[in-house]
């Protein structure tokens, strides 16, 4: 599989449901208003371990986007994708910043829950 390196995240870690790969920690999530192909998606600052496949142009609801799909690095699961470029302006923070579908993680347990 060659030299892949491997990172590890500290703290509230999203991870891929299907092998346990750190992806990304609370600390990176901007938004969990987004939708993918399987439902709800979260928009997060940085992912790590994973691929960035080939850049296509993208029609959505909130305009022309430059996309690509993200799979894990690990188990090559498509987990979603990032974006490259938007072409409007009120989108523009969405740049360099990863969407992954919920359906595809494993949350966190945020320590701040108490179930009583
Ligand atoms: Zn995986």
């Amino acid at each position: 599989m060659g030299f892949r390196y491997t990172e590890y995240l500290d703290g509230q870690v999203y991870r891929c449901k299907k092998c346990g790969q750190h992806l990304t920690t609370h600390d990176d999530l901007m938004s969990k208003s987004f939708k993918g192909a399987m439902g709800t998606a979260y928009l997060f600052k940085k992912v790590v371990n994973i691929q960035e496949h080939e850049v296509v142009e993208k029609e959505m609801t909130t305009g022309k986007h430059l996309v690509c799909d993200i799979t894990c690095g690990e188990c090559t699961t498509t987990l979603g994708w990032k974006y490259i470029k938007a072409f409007e302006k009120q989108e523009k923070y969405k740049e360099d910043k990863y969407i992954l579908e919920k359906y595809f993680m494993t949350a966190p347990r945020l320590s701040q829950q108490r179930f009583v």
